[in-house]
């Protein structure tokens, strides 16, 4: 099932996960498993600078409802740090509101999907927007 989840040297990519709910991360991250790649997993904002900063993943999935920092906060502060910058970032909402995908998008966000995602476009999305660094 591998699709594009290994870099050009042959190593997996890295997904971090940024999502408070336990069943949706338990979601994205057995997909993403289960398609190739390495996952990091949290559901705080501080905590996912940390390890953005830390371990430079290919692609963030980012829950923008979060019970402190909202995700669009967390994606300014990933944006704004020429550290993280270049890193891509992928909006879940459950927000299926018009306005939202404009908010996502001025916050810095690649791309935008919203909850209940469906599987096959989560994946081809993921796999559309992971940054191959090697
Ligand atoms: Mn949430």
């Amino acid at each position: 099932m591998d699709g594009q989840s290994r870099m050009s040297d042959g190593t997996k990519q890295t997904v971090l996960i940024v999502e408070d709910n336990a069943l949706n991360m338990r979601l994205f991250s057995d997909l993403l498993e289960a398609s190739g790649y390495d996952t990091l997993k949290c559901n705080d904002g501080a905590k996912a600078v940390e390890l953005a900063l830390q371990h430079q993943p290919n692609l963030i999935v980012m829950d923008i409802q979060l019970p402190e920092v909202s995700g669009l906060d967390i994606t300014r502060w990933l944006k704004d740090d020429e550290r993280t910058q270049e890193i891509p970032v992928l909006a879940v909402t459950a927000f299926a509101m018009r306005t939202d995908e404009l908010l996502v998008r001025e916050a810095g966000c690649e791309g935008y999907l919203s909850k209940p995602i469906q599987i096959r476009s989560f994946l081809s999305t993921v796999d559309s927007l992971a940054r191959d660094k090697a």
